[in-house]
């Protein structure tokens, strides 16, 4: 049996027909740039997010740098975000000129909100919370802290598309959310995509402007802005898939449920925690391990694809070194970069391949004892 990381092409093959016809379409109408296929993204993806004001742009990064650019922060304004994510979270911050401050994690690989207040400054003018792995940031308690502080909150919903805490759903407690629909993310596309979610008809109208060189209509520029706009091909395979999504998370928890019975007895691991209250959507099945290095290995020559996320935490990448951030700082993640290991997890992981992989973690670990 081999196991890849994640199967586009099993995805595309159980909705072929109705993504080639949506492609096809797309070519028929040359409706490249804008048009109705990314109009209606728009409606669709409000309606089956439950969220408001929708903007489509080129990817997830540009939508969380259009965000803050348009919530107006700039040089000399501090940012603070977690520690541990995608560099996407923080490059954007520096890219408007601003400074990522670091927060270390909490027990749910979220930013640790116990954490936040002391990091705030003069200078703070934002937060920005990943929904890491499909689970959410304690949103209520962050937003608490931005209301007393008059911060903004930004949610970074790139890996947390539907997951929900006390009912609420991802994207529907920050001033802006933003989504990446990168081919591997919950909802992907095949290519880059991306969307801001505001409540604020206001800030997702100077959004607009900016991802399309400052202007609602074509030689009205209002601003300078960037060419961020989603294109026709990518809205109309999302539009095919947004009638899947829920279904698909569904299966993804389900995977994980799979995941969470069969390696109960295996002591060397340890099971993502979920918050309480919350649903976690799974954009990756994300385990702290012993022996990690070997056992990737061990799973890599049995042809299981596992993968890591992230090798380096935030702070100690290469590109922050001018920070120089000091591991003492982020005791959590220095200690659990060496642990973690994500497993393969997709809606169409079968129960077998399931079972394939726990037994032969169990075979690792038993041959070590
Ligand atoms: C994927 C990702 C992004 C960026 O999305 P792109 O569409 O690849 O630009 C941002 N933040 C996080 C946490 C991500 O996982």
């Amino acid at each position: 049996m081999k196991v890849p990381f994640v199967d586009l092409k099993a995805q595309y093959l159980s909705i072929k027909s109705e993504i080639d016809e949506a492609i096809s379409d797309v070519i028929n109408n040359t409706s490249f740039i804008g048009g109705e296929h990314v109009s209606l993204f728009k409606d669709k993806f409000e309606n089956v997010y439950n969220v408001k004001n929708c903007v489509p742009v080129a990817n997830g990064t540009d939508a969380i740098f259009i965000a803050l650019k348009m919530l107006g922060i700039g040089p000399g304004d501090e940012v603070i975000t977690t520690a541990h994510s995608w560099i996407s979270t923080s490059e954007t911050i520096s890219l408007t000129g601003a400074k990522p401050v670091f927060v270390d994690t909490d027990d749910y690989f979220t930013i640790d909100v116990n954490l936040i207040e002391k990091n705030i400054s003069s200078r703070t003018k934002a937060i920005i919370p990943v929904h890491l792995y499909g689970q959410m940031a304690d949103m209520p308690f962050i937003n608490t802290i931005a209301k007393k502080y008059n911060l903004f909150v930004i949610e970074d919903c790139a890996q947390g598309h539907l997951s929900s805490i006390n009912g609420e759903l991802s994207g529907t407690f920050g001033d802006a959310s933003t989504y990446s629909f990168y081919p591997g993310k919950n909802l992907g596309a095949y290519g880059d995509a991306g969307a801001i979610i505001t409540k604020s008809t206001d800030l997702a109208m100077r959004c607009k402007m900016f991802a399309n060189h400052g202007g609602l209509k074509k030689h009205d520029h209002r601003i300078e802005g960037i060419n961020s706009r989603m294109d026709g091909l990518q809205a109309a395979i999302l539009n095919v898939k947004l009638n899947y999504i829920k279904q698909w998370t569904q299966k993804r928890i389900k995977v994980a449920n799979w995941y969470n019975g069969l390696l109960l007895d295996v002591s060397e691991v340890q099971i993502p925690e979920v918050r309480p209250n919350a649903i976690h959507s799974y954009h990756l099945y994300v385990l702290k391990v012993k022996n990690r290095d070997d056992l990737k290995d061990y799973l890599d020559s049995n042809n299981i694809d596992t993968a890591i996320h992230y090798p380096v935490a935030l702070p100690f990448l290469p590109a922050y070194s001018h920070l120089k951030n000091l591991s003492e700082q982020f005791p959590n993640v220095v200690e659990y970069s060496s642990e973690i290991l994500s497993l393969p997890i997709y809606p169409e992981l079968d129960y077998e391949q399931v079972k394939f992989i726990v037994q032969t973690i169990k075979k690792f670990y038993s041959a070590k004892r």
